[in-house]
């Protein structure tokens, strides 16, 4: 096995290797999924529990799928309705569930580091599907395979990341598998919108959309993170949408060739004009979807090939 990791709680400490490794095996779940029989056994047996203390249509959906396509019996807790809500803290609740042996705990948390904290508690594998604006790692995963698809490598590739990029868990994750991967990156979106520290990151930052996306082969639009946001990051809706929204003009700087990306939910008419985000010969949309249940797969199948392998060598020893 290439890669055995504990639990996926971001990119930072990935190698490219173990990138390649997990979109290499993801590519075997993309043919499995567009079969009618979609059974893979890789969590037979296994429980998967999927903890939601945020929002989340997509990524909550795409982990159940997966979960359940490789053999697990998978439930999915209302977060909002449960002892949290009495005034349980996150590590009850965490002991709590691991007193139930589960194999897989799926968590997105609104606090940056809530995943990492709690994955120190449990002794089942942990995947971190968002916390605060920290990581979002199979997002990045499921991004990078559907531009290794569209573009044939992922690799030496122009990549404009834009808009809300300071509260954007997905940006940060993408930041660093890109630039693991040697492409060269562009930040696109009013200086409001960066992040502090900005100059570590490896990326050049544009605040004009027009130049930003110069020649580029890939754009990356990021949803306005209203709930972040404690304070006026931006003139107006109409505003943003003149300057930073994706619209035909500002796109005819991009290769003609470039794909439009976003990882949803989208704002029509914030972030991206809705006929560029429909437009099936520009926009890779759908296809990110599609991969996310892939990624999802190949990532909880090399977890709990990893968690195969301790447990072997616990008996053993
Ligand atoms: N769905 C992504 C996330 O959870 C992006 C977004 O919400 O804008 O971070």
């Amino acid at each position: 096995m290439a890669f055995s990791p504990k639990h996926l709680l971001g990119i930072e400490h990935l190698s490219p290797t173990d990138i390649t490794a997990i979109l290499d095996l993801a590519e075997t779940y993309v043919d499995l999924n567009r079969k009618e029989q979609k059974q893979g056994g890789a969590l037979a047996g296994m429980t998967q529990v999927n903890m939601f203390f945020e929002n989340s249509t997509r990524t909550q959906a795409s982990f159940e799928l997966a979960g359940k396509r490789l053999g697990a019996d998978v439930l999915n807790l209302a977060m909002g309705a449960s002892s949290i809500k009495k005034g349980e803290t996150l590590i009850d609740t965490a002991m709590t569930l691991n007193a139930m042996n589960p194999d897989m705990l799926v968590v997105r948390h609104p606090h940056s580091g809530a995943v990492d904290l709690l994955s120190q508690k449990v002794k089942c594998a942990v995947l971190n599907a968002g916390d605060g604006r920290h990581e979002h790692p199979t997002q990045a995963l499921l991004d990078a395979l559907t531009i290794r698809r569209a573009k044939g490598r992922i690799h030496r590739l122009n990549i404009a990341i834009c808009g809300d990029i300071a509260h954007s868990r997905v940006a940060r994750s993408n930041i660093f598998l890109l630039n693991k991967m040697e492409n060269r990156i562009r930040l696109v979106g009013p200086q409001t919108l960066m992040p502090s520290g900005i100059d570590k990151f490896g990326v050049e930052v544009y605040d004009d959309m027009n130049e930003g996306l110069k020649d580029v082969d890939v754009v990356m639009m990021l949803r306005l993170q209203r709930e972040r946001m404690d304070g006026a990051f931006i003139p107006s809706e109409r505003e943003y949408y003149y300057r930073w929204g994706l619209t035909r003009e500002k796109l005819a700087n991009a290769k003609d060739d470039a794909i439009v990306m976003h990882p949803g939910p989208m704002n029509r008419g914030v972030e991206i004009d809705g006929d560029i985000a429909d437009d099936i010969n520009r926009s890779v949309i759908q296809e990110q979807v599609e991969m996310g249940v892939a990624v999802r797969m190949a990532a909880m199948d090399l977890l709990a090939q990893g968690l195969r392998a301790r447990r072997r060598e616990a008996v053993s020893v």
